[in-house]
């Protein structure tokens, strides 16, 4: 299987695969940049269809982690793990140790985390075989307010992102009667939902699990929306909390909302969207940016978890979103391709990296 001429290799600085005979484990590791740190990245655990599917898997997501850290001033890399095979069926306690022994041969260039299909108790098995893991929250670090869950932190950064977004596009300060509809109100949509309400938006929700939707019609007054009609509702703001894609050739001529900020990952179904989005005059929130909660919240972990440090660099997510929408706008360039040339000129030598945010 060709690596170097895939569509989505990008210089990768590892592509390792990986077979465990006695577990049955066969897993990748892609670290795609270190030259601001160590490769951090989830280890996802997926039955795919084929190895080229897992290859393209790991080789576009471990990209993705680098853009995202450069941008949320982290001084740190990106890299993923993914591991073929249905968590549900496949998976035991001796696979995710030899998964840990094969993160161990990487020697501290990849730091796994948790993703879809492993969970922290995975992770604690890894880190039985290696130190290079992410995410775990110690007992210091959850007395200090930390719970190990990225959630409450992604939203908030993407409560701050959507402030930053209102405060550009619509010249106001503050949130009171804005209306915003939320795609998704799992983890992440949920805690959105509730601090929106709490600075006096109107919310409206769908998710296809009703008793999600119910919860936010109880707790927040919100207005539960047909799936497929969220695009297309008279709002300020859709925020996408639950899948990809969702931005793409059906959706966007149909959006009344002028922002999209929401914690999905991957938001745009091709790169074209982006100046799709554009050309309609909708403000699009890189959503690698916007969600990089989780991952800032990661980097603080440890005996030292300080809340209001945290907090602190989750404030400056709208700081960047400020800075990449006046740049956007001054070279009249889509804000997805104006976040990824942001992101290179932090890790890219070439680009003359300047490095981790000093400010960050
Ligand atoms: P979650 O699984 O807790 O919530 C997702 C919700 O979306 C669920 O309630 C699900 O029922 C709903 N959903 C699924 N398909 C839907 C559809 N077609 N229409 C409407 N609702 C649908 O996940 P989460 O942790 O809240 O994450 C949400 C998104 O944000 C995901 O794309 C995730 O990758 C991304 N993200 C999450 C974090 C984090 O810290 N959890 C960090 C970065 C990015």
């Amino acid at each position: 299987m060709p690596v170097f001429t895939h569509p989505e290799f990008d210089d990768h600085e590892i592509v390792a695969f990986h077979a465990d005979p006695k577990t049955g484990l066969r897993a990748l590791i892609a670290v795609h940049n270190t030259t601001l740190g160590k490769g951090l990245g989830g280890c996802r655990m997926w039955p795919y269809r084929s190895e080229r599917e897992a290859l393209t898997d790991v080789l576009r997501l471990s990209r993705g982690m680098t853009y995202k850290a450069a941008l949320a001033g982290l001084p740190q890399g990106g890299g993923k793990g993914v591991v073929i095979g249905d968590p549900r069926r496949d998976k035991t306690p001796e696979m995710m140790r030899a998964m840990g022994r094969f993160v161990d041969s990487l020697g501290g260039r990849y730091v796994v985390a948790e993703d879809s299909g492993t969970s922290v108790p995975d992770i604690r098995l890894m880190a039985l075989e290696t130190r290079h893991v992410g995410g775990l929250a110690d007992e210091k670090a959850a007395a200090a307010g930390r719970t190990g869950d990225p959630s409450p932190a992604t939203a908030y950064g993407v409560f701050v992102g959507i402030q930053a977004a209102v405060r550009f596009k619509l010249g106001r300060d503050d949130l009171k009667g804005l209306r915003v509809a939320i795609q998704g109100v799992g983890n992440v949509g949920h805690r959105l939902a509730r601090h929106l309400h709490e600075a006096g938006a109107r919310l409206w929700v769908t998710d296809i699990h009703a008793p999600a939707v119910e919860r936010c019609v109880r707790e927040f007054g919100a207005t539960a929306a047909a799936m497929d009609g969220i695009y297309a509702l008279d709002v300020d703001v859709f925020a996408p909390c639950a899948l990809g894609a969702v931005l793409n050739d059906a959706t966007i001529p149909a959006l009344k909302a002028t922002i999209v900020a929401g914690a999905a990952n991957n938001q745009l179904a091709r790169p074209r969207h982006d100046r799709a989005l554009q050309k309609r005059g909708i403000l699009y929130c890189p959503d690698y940016v916007i969600n990089a909660g989780g991952i800032i919240d990661i980097h603080y972990e440890g005996p030292d978890y300080d809340a209001a440090r945290v907090k602190a660099h989750l404030d400056r997510i709208g700081a960047t979103l400020r800075t990449i929408f006046e740049r956007a706008r001054g070279d009249r360039r889509p804000t997805g391709a104006v976040a990824d040339r942001m992101a290179e000129e932090r890790f890219k030598p070439d680009r003359g990296a300047i490095g981790p945010c000093t400010s960050c």
